[in-house]
Protein backbone atom coordinates (compact mmCIF):
# COMPACT_ATOMS: atom_id res chain seq x y z
CA UNK A 1 0.00 0.00 0.00
CA UNK A 2 1.16 3.03 -1.08
CA UNK A 3 2.34 5.90 1.93
CA UNK A 4 0.88 9.68 2.48
CA UNK A 5 2.09 11.90 4.36
CA UNK A 6 0.05 14.71 5.35
CA UNK A 7 2.25 17.73 6.84
CA UNK A 8 0.87 20.29 8.70
CA UNK A 9 2.55 22.81 10.27
CA UNK A 10 0.96 24.46 13.65
CA UNK A 11 2.16 27.43 15.44
CA UNK A 12 -0.36 28.47 17.97
CA UNK A 13 -3.55 26.69 16.89
CA UNK A 14 -5.23 24.39 19.61
CA UNK A 15 -8.79 25.43 18.92
CA UNK A 16 -8.13 24.30 15.73
CA UNK A 17 -6.42 20.60 16.22
CA UNK A 18 -9.91 19.10 16.90
CA UNK A 19 -11.57 20.49 14.06
CA UNK A 20 -8.60 19.98 11.29
CA UNK A 21 -8.70 16.75 11.91
CA UNK A 22 -12.38 15.48 12.15
CA UNK A 23 -12.13 17.40 8.67
CA UNK A 24 -8.82 15.60 7.32
CA UNK A 25 -10.39 12.51 8.71
CA UNK A 26 -13.69 12.66 7.30
CA UNK A 27 -12.45 14.11 3.20
CA UNK A 28 -9.87 10.61 3.38
CA UNK A 29 -12.52 8.43 4.77
CA UNK A 30 -12.96 6.99 1.22
CA UNK A 31 -9.71 6.56 0.67
CA UNK A 32 -8.86 4.99 3.59
CA UNK A 33 -8.68 1.40 2.74
CA UNK A 34 -6.76 2.36 -0.31
CA UNK A 35 -3.59 4.61 1.24
CA UNK A 36 -1.88 4.41 4.34
CA UNK A 37 -1.93 8.06 5.84
CA UNK A 38 0.70 9.53 7.87
CA UNK A 39 -0.02 12.49 10.00
CA UNK A 40 3.12 14.84 10.51
CA UNK A 41 2.41 17.89 13.10
CA UNK A 42 5.14 20.74 13.58
CA UNK A 43 4.44 22.11 16.42
CA UNK A 44 6.60 25.48 16.06
CA UNK A 45 7.20 26.36 19.22
CA UNK A 46 3.77 27.27 19.82
CA UNK A 47 3.12 29.38 23.26
CA UNK A 48 -0.77 28.09 23.98
CA UNK A 49 -1.93 24.09 24.02
CA UNK A 50 -1.39 23.25 20.57
CA UNK A 51 1.12 20.27 21.31
CA UNK A 52 -0.94 19.32 24.56
CA UNK A 53 -4.20 19.09 22.23
CA UNK A 54 -1.73 16.89 19.56
CA UNK A 55 -0.85 14.47 22.09
CA UNK A 56 -4.25 13.89 23.67
CA UNK A 57 -5.28 13.40 19.84
CA UNK A 58 -2.62 10.55 19.84
CA UNK A 59 -3.55 9.04 23.21
CA UNK A 60 -6.87 8.97 22.18
CA UNK A 61 -5.78 6.42 19.31
CA UNK A 62 -5.23 8.67 16.32
CA UNK A 63 -1.58 7.80 14.78
CA UNK A 64 -0.09 11.07 14.41
CA UNK A 65 3.59 11.77 14.70
CA UNK A 66 4.35 15.22 16.02
CA UNK A 67 7.68 17.18 15.51
CA UNK A 68 7.83 19.42 18.71
CA UNK A 69 10.31 22.01 17.72
CA UNK A 70 12.32 23.78 20.50
CA UNK A 71 10.83 27.47 19.63
CA UNK A 72 9.28 28.99 16.55
CA UNK A 73 11.05 28.77 13.87
CA UNK A 74 8.51 30.09 11.39
CA UNK A 75 6.38 28.14 9.03
CA UNK A 76 8.92 27.50 6.19
CA UNK A 77 11.05 25.73 8.71
CA UNK A 78 8.53 23.75 9.79
CA UNK A 79 7.54 22.76 6.40
CA UNK A 80 11.03 21.94 5.54
CA UNK A 81 11.04 19.73 9.20
CA UNK A 82 7.75 17.82 7.44
CA UNK A 83 9.52 17.26 4.25
CA UNK A 84 12.41 15.31 6.28
CA UNK A 85 10.69 13.49 8.32
CA UNK A 86 8.19 12.63 5.88
CA UNK A 87 8.55 9.30 4.57
CA UNK A 88 5.31 8.62 2.21
CA UNK A 89 5.02 7.93 -1.34
CA UNK A 90 3.76 11.39 -1.92
CA UNK A 91 3.87 14.45 0.72
CA UNK A 92 0.89 16.91 1.00
CA UNK A 93 1.82 20.41 3.07
CA UNK A 94 -1.18 22.05 3.82
CA UNK A 95 -2.57 24.37 6.79
CA UNK A 96 -3.97 23.69 9.72
CA UNK A 97 -6.48 26.39 9.96
CA UNK A 98 -8.61 24.90 7.43
CA UNK A 99 -7.77 27.54 4.93
CA UNK A 100 -6.93 24.93 2.96
CA UNK A 101 -9.86 22.48 2.03
CA UNK A 102 -8.60 18.77 2.78
CA UNK A 103 -11.57 17.50 0.83
CA UNK A 104 -9.65 18.19 -2.39
CA UNK A 105 -6.95 15.97 -1.24
CA UNK A 106 -8.83 12.91 -3.08
CA UNK A 107 -8.47 14.70 -6.10
CA UNK A 108 -4.49 15.16 -5.64
CA UNK A 109 -4.25 11.80 -5.29
CA UNK A 110 -6.53 10.77 -8.37
CA UNK A 111 -3.95 12.87 -10.50
CA UNK A 112 -0.63 12.11 -9.03
CA UNK A 113 -2.04 8.25 -9.64
CA UNK A 114 -2.30 9.39 -13.01
CA UNK A 115 1.38 10.00 -13.31
CA UNK A 116 1.67 13.99 -12.78
CA UNK A 117 4.58 14.09 -9.80
CA UNK A 118 2.93 17.80 -8.64
CA UNK A 119 -0.45 18.78 -8.45
CA UNK A 120 -0.25 22.47 -7.24
CA UNK A 121 -3.54 23.95 -5.65
CA UNK A 122 -4.47 27.39 -6.72
CA UNK A 123 -6.72 29.93 -4.63
CA UNK A 124 -9.43 31.04 -6.90
CA UNK A 125 -11.77 32.35 -4.35
CA UNK A 126 -10.47 34.53 -1.89
CA UNK A 127 -12.98 36.59 -0.53
CA UNK A 128 -12.57 35.38 2.88
CA UNK A 129 -8.86 37.52 2.66
CA UNK A 130 -8.62 40.94 3.47
CA UNK A 131 -8.67 43.28 -0.05
CA UNK A 132 -5.08 44.05 1.25
CA UNK A 133 -3.47 41.08 1.44
CA UNK A 134 -5.25 39.91 -1.84
CA UNK A 135 -3.86 42.52 -3.47
CA UNK A 136 -0.48 42.21 -2.07
CA UNK A 137 -0.28 39.10 -3.08
CA UNK A 138 -1.32 39.93 -6.26
CA UNK A 139 1.28 42.02 -6.77
CA UNK A 140 3.73 39.67 -5.73
CA UNK A 141 3.00 37.28 -8.00
CA UNK A 142 3.17 39.38 -10.39
CA UNK A 143 5.95 40.45 -9.68
CA UNK A 144 7.64 37.33 -9.35
CA UNK A 145 6.68 35.61 -12.05
CA UNK A 146 8.39 38.24 -14.37
CA UNK A 147 11.47 38.27 -12.60
CA UNK A 148 12.30 34.41 -11.38
CA UNK A 149 13.77 32.01 -13.61
CA UNK A 150 11.21 29.38 -13.61
CA UNK A 151 7.28 29.70 -14.03
CA UNK A 152 5.47 30.75 -10.94
CA UNK A 153 2.02 29.71 -10.63
CA UNK A 154 -0.34 32.72 -9.44
CA UNK A 155 -1.67 32.40 -6.50
CA UNK A 156 -0.49 29.09 -5.96
CA UNK A 157 0.17 28.20 -2.51
CA UNK A 158 2.16 26.04 -0.07
CA UNK A 159 -0.98 23.44 -0.89
CA UNK A 160 -0.15 20.87 -3.11
CA UNK A 161 1.14 17.07 -3.69
CA UNK A 162 4.38 16.34 -4.34
CA UNK A 163 5.68 12.76 -5.29
CA UNK A 164 8.64 11.14 -3.10
CA UNK A 165 11.08 12.07 -6.28
CA UNK A 166 10.41 15.61 -6.18
CA UNK A 167 10.68 15.75 -2.02
CA UNK A 168 14.16 13.98 -2.61
CA UNK A 169 15.18 16.62 -5.04
CA UNK A 170 13.88 19.55 -2.40
CA UNK A 171 15.81 17.91 0.85
CA UNK A 172 19.24 18.42 -1.06
CA UNK A 173 18.36 22.19 -0.69
CA UNK A 174 19.48 22.85 2.36
CA UNK A 175 19.27 27.18 1.93
CA UNK A 176 19.40 28.75 4.63
CA UNK A 177 16.65 31.78 3.72
CA UNK A 178 13.81 29.33 2.89
CA UNK A 179 11.21 30.79 0.54
CA UNK A 180 9.13 27.55 0.22
CA UNK A 181 6.61 28.57 -2.54
CA UNK A 182 10.11 29.19 -4.71
CA UNK A 183 12.01 25.86 -3.36
CA UNK A 184 9.05 23.88 -3.91
CA UNK A 185 9.03 25.03 -7.46
CA UNK A 186 12.69 24.81 -8.33
CA UNK A 187 13.21 21.10 -9.37
CA UNK A 188 10.70 21.30 -11.64
CA UNK A 189 8.86 18.11 -12.65
CA UNK A 190 5.41 17.73 -14.42
CA UNK A 191 2.99 20.11 -12.86
CA UNK A 192 -0.82 20.04 -12.96
CA UNK A 193 -3.11 22.94 -11.11
CA UNK A 194 -6.24 21.72 -9.42
CA UNK A 195 -8.62 24.84 -7.88
CA UNK A 196 -9.82 25.76 -4.35
CA UNK A 197 -11.83 28.56 -3.13
CA UNK A 198 -9.81 29.70 0.44
CA UNK A 199 -12.19 29.24 3.59
CA UNK A 200 -11.77 31.63 6.53
CA UNK A 201 -9.56 30.92 8.93
CA UNK A 202 -11.48 28.50 11.36
CA UNK A 203 -10.34 30.12 14.77
CA UNK A 204 -7.72 32.34 15.50
CA UNK A 205 -5.85 35.11 13.86
CA UNK A 206 -3.49 34.61 10.66
CA UNK A 207 0.42 35.17 11.89
CA UNK A 208 1.32 37.12 8.79
CA UNK A 209 0.38 40.25 9.25
CA UNK A 210 1.12 43.21 6.84
CA UNK A 211 4.97 43.63 7.59
CA UNK A 212 5.72 40.04 8.04
CA UNK A 213 4.54 39.32 4.54
CA UNK A 214 6.68 42.34 3.18
CA UNK A 215 9.53 40.79 4.75
CA UNK A 216 8.60 37.55 3.10
CA UNK A 217 8.19 38.91 -0.50
CA UNK A 218 11.88 40.85 0.25
CA UNK A 219 13.21 37.85 1.37
CA UNK A 220 11.49 35.22 -1.62
CA UNK A 221 12.60 37.72 -4.05
CA UNK A 222 16.14 37.67 -2.96
CA UNK A 223 16.31 34.74 -2.64
CA UNK A 224 15.20 33.16 -5.92
CA UNK A 225 16.33 35.96 -8.20
CA UNK A 226 19.85 38.64 -8.29
CA UNK A 227 17.84 41.19 -10.71
CA UNK A 228 17.60 43.75 -7.93
CA UNK A 229 21.24 44.00 -7.70
CA UNK A 230 21.03 44.28 -11.52
CA UNK A 231 18.81 47.36 -11.30
CA UNK A 232 20.74 48.21 -9.19
CA UNK A 233 23.36 48.70 -11.55
CA UNK A 234 21.11 49.75 -14.25
CA UNK A 235 20.20 52.45 -11.90
CA UNK A 236 24.02 53.83 -11.12
CA UNK A 237 24.51 53.90 -14.84
CA UNK A 238 21.95 55.94 -15.84
CA UNK A 239 21.62 58.65 -12.48
CA UNK A 240 25.96 59.01 -14.06
CA UNK A 241 24.64 59.33 -17.55
CA UNK A 242 22.14 62.00 -16.26
CA UNK A 243 24.63 63.37 -14.17
CA UNK A 244 27.55 63.35 -16.95
CA UNK A 245 24.72 65.69 -18.93
CA UNK A 246 23.73 68.06 -16.53
CA UNK A 247 27.69 69.32 -15.37
CA UNK A 248 28.39 69.72 -19.19
CA UNK A 249 25.54 71.86 -19.57
CA UNK A 250 26.75 73.40 -16.08
CA UNK A 251 30.18 73.46 -17.45
CA UNK A 252 29.06 75.53 -20.94
CA UNK A 253 27.12 77.74 -18.91
CA UNK A 254 29.84 78.78 -16.62
CA UNK A 255 32.47 79.44 -19.65
CA UNK A 256 29.94 80.92 -21.44
CA UNK A 257 28.48 83.34 -19.10
CA UNK A 258 30.29 83.62 -16.52
CA UNK A 259 30.30 82.33 -13.02
CA UNK A 260 26.94 81.95 -11.54
CA UNK A 261 27.09 81.62 -7.51
CA UNK A 262 23.59 81.24 -6.35
CA UNK A 263 22.66 77.28 -7.16
CA UNK A 264 21.48 76.44 -3.70
CA UNK A 265 18.58 74.65 -5.03
CA UNK A 266 20.16 72.46 -7.98
CA UNK A 267 22.87 71.85 -5.77
CA UNK A 268 20.67 70.45 -3.16
CA UNK A 269 18.73 68.28 -5.18
CA UNK A 270 21.75 66.67 -7.35
CA UNK A 271 23.29 66.00 -3.45
CA UNK A 272 20.40 64.35 -2.01
CA UNK A 273 18.60 62.58 -5.27
CA UNK A 274 22.50 61.00 -5.51
CA UNK A 275 22.56 60.20 -2.00
CA UNK A 276 19.46 58.09 -2.14
CA UNK A 277 20.31 56.59 -4.87
CA UNK A 278 23.49 55.21 -3.26
CA UNK A 279 21.49 54.24 -0.39
CA UNK A 280 18.89 51.87 -2.26
CA UNK A 281 21.94 50.76 -4.04
CA UNK A 282 23.37 50.17 -0.74
CA UNK A 283 20.87 48.92 0.85
CA UNK A 284 19.84 45.98 -2.08
CA UNK A 285 23.43 44.72 -1.84
CA UNK A 286 22.78 45.06 2.23
CA UNK A 287 20.06 42.22 1.54
CA UNK A 288 22.57 40.31 -0.59
CA UNK A 289 25.39 40.42 1.80
CA UNK A 290 22.97 39.18 4.82
CA UNK A 291 21.77 36.37 2.32
CA UNK A 292 25.36 34.70 2.44
CA UNK A 293 25.98 35.70 6.12
CA UNK A 294 23.09 33.14 6.93
CA UNK A 295 24.76 31.35 4.87
CA UNK A 296 27.69 30.61 5.75
CA UNK A 297 26.95 30.41 9.20
CA UNK A 298 25.83 27.08 8.43
CA UNK A 299 23.15 27.01 10.79
CA UNK A 300 20.67 24.06 11.46
CA UNK A 301 17.42 25.27 9.65
CA UNK A 302 15.37 24.00 12.76
CA UNK A 303 16.08 22.40 16.12
CA UNK A 304 13.52 19.89 16.73
CA UNK A 305 13.14 19.04 20.60
CA UNK A 306 11.29 15.98 21.11
CA UNK A 307 9.58 13.51 18.48
CA UNK A 308 6.33 11.92 19.64
N1 LIG B 1 2.54 28.59 11.02
C1 LIG B 1 3.69 28.00 11.54
N2 LIG B 1 4.67 28.81 12.07
C2 LIG B 1 4.55 30.17 12.09
C3 LIG B 1 3.39 30.76 11.53
C4 LIG B 1 2.41 29.94 11.00
O1 LIG B 1 3.83 26.78 11.54
O2 LIG B 1 5.46 30.84 12.59
C5 LIG B 1 1.47 27.72 10.46
C6 LIG B 1 0.09 27.97 11.02
O3 LIG B 1 -0.13 27.24 12.20
C7 LIG B 1 -0.80 27.50 9.88
C8 LIG B 1 0.01 27.87 8.65
O4 LIG B 1 1.35 27.99 9.09
O5 LIG B 1 -1.02 26.11 9.90
C9 LIG B 1 -0.48 29.14 7.99
O6 LIG B 1 -0.44 30.21 8.91
P1 LIG B 1 -1.51 31.39 8.93
O7 LIG B 1 -2.89 30.83 8.83
O8 LIG B 1 -1.20 32.23 10.12
O9 LIG B 1 -1.13 32.18 7.61
P2 LIG B 1 -2.08 32.67 6.42
O10 LIG B 1 -3.11 31.60 6.17
O11 LIG B 1 -2.67 33.94 6.85
O12 LIG B 1 -1.13 32.84 5.27
MG1 LIG C 1 -4.28 30.65 7.44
Amino acid sequence: MKTISIVVPMFNEESNVEPFFAVLQQSLAAQAGQYDFEYLCINDGSRDATLDRLLALKRGGLAIKIINFSRNFGKEAALTAGLDFAQGDAVIPIDADLQHPPDKIPEMLRLWEQGHAVVQARRTDRRHETLRKRGFSHAFYRLASAIFEMPMERDVGDFRLMDRKVVDAIRNMREKSRFMKGIFVWPGFEAVVIEYDVAPRHQGQSSFGFWKLCRFAVDGITSFSILPLRLSTYLGLLVSLLAIGYGLYILCKTVLLGVDVPGYASLMIVVLFLAGVQLVGIGVLGEYVGKIYQEVKNRPIYVVRDVF
